[in-house]
């Protein structure tokens, strides 16, 4: 996408985006960046932090890139200093990062799993906006990255699908504890082929399959994910909080 032909919703502001070297994290900071935020991107592995920020620069956004596994303390609370001291302050944070290290039922999955499932996919979030807290001011605006697994976990992902419904009610929760300053509030993507999911385009038989649970019988791509999360974290939703939208070609979630 060009950045002459898109918005400028986040001209002068500054969003961090986890997990976001690839894939839908990587097209929410490119995304928001192409909308005019500096943009902090962050992940485990300094050389694809290194390759994306290089990436986004091409592209003439505005982007520091910092490495953090979400489940380490010191590295989160050195992607949120790093940020304040280099641009200042925290507009927007997008907590994406997320395992699924199991296809075990959940009364089959070890309880090594479980606590890993449980600290990457929701603990990590709730610590990382404890810390970047302190710096969200009055319009400032947090996306939550769930999944429509949230809604029905599947067999196949069960534990993974349960962490995704806690952050649901995460979003809700959150959304009360933050305001009136900060909105809370969630994108529960459909299946979107990346490296995490790559199970969905592995057969056409799979894709196909997958792609008939949808009413507009696609795939999602990062793309649209990324609409919908800059959407949120804009002040197009400024009253809009404690919400998820659903953003899965029509795929059954709720009323
Ligand atoms: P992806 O393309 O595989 O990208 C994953 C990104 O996360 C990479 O940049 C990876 O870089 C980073 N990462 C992985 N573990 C991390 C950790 N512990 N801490 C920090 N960074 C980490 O994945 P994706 O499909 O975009 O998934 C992103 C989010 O969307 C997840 O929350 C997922 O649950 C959700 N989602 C995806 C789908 C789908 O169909 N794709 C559907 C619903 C929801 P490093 O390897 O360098 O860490």
């Amino acid at each position: 996408m060009e950045k002459s032909k898109i918005g400028s919703r986040f001209e002068g502001k500054v969003a961090i985006v986890t997990a976001s070297t690839q894939g839908i994290g990587f097209a929410i900071a490119e995304r928001l960046g192409l909308e005019g935020a500096s943009v902090v991107i962050s992940s485990r592995k300094q050389k694809n932090v290194d390759e994306a920020v290089q990436t986004l620069k091409a592209g003439g956004i505005e982007v520091f890139g910092v490495v953090c596994h979400v489940s380490n303390e010191e590295q989160r609370k050195n992607l949120i200093s790093k940020t304040v001291q280099k641009y200042g302050k925290i507009d927007v944070v997008v907590s994406n990062a997320a395992a699924n290290p199991s296809i075990d039922t959940i009364l089959q999955t070890k309880e090594s799993v479980l606590d890993k499932l449980w600290e990457i996919n929701v603990k990590a979030s709730i610590l990382l906006l404890k810390d970047a807290d302190p710096h969200l001011k009055k319009g400032s605006s947090v996306v939550i990255i769930s999944s429509i697994a949230g809604y029905h976990p599947p067999a196949s992902m069960a534990m993974y699908g349960v962490t995704k419904t806690a952050l649901l009610g995460l979003t809700k929760a959150l959304a009360a504890d933050m305001a009136p300053n900060t909105r809370v509030n969630c994108v529960a993507p459909g299946f979107v082929p990346t490296n995490f999911a790559s199970y969905i385009t592995e057969t056409d038989a799979v894709r196909k399959s997958l792609e008939e649970q949808t009413l507009l019988n696609r795939l999602g791509t990062t793309g649209d994910m990324a609409a919908a999360a800059a959407f949120l974290a804009s002040d197009d939703a400024s009253y809009i909080t404690g919400e998820t939208l659903v953003v899965a070609g029509g795929m059954p979630s709720r009323l």
